[in-house]
């Protein structure tokens, strides 16, 4: 599973990071992915971030 954060619309609210600190981290005042491939024992935590990002930034594939 792959994630990533679209940093055009992400705002910065810090939800993610919150939710899942093992993939996100904020950088500057938008948050990026620190890993390409989530992990398998964060993937319930990545989709559960995924859902609650208010502006759909956070892509999964
Ligand atoms: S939840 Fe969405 S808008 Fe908020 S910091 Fe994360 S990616 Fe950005």
């Amino acid at each position: 599973m792959k994630v990533r954060v679209d940093e055009d619309l992400c705002v910065g609210c810090g939800l993610c990071v919150n939710t899942c600190p093992e993939i996100f981290e904020m950088k500057d005042d938008k948050v990026i992915a620190k890993v390409n491939v989530v992990p398998a024992a964060g993937e319930e935590n990545a989709k559960q971030a995924k859902d609650e990002c208010p502006v759909e930034a956070i892509i999964i594939s």
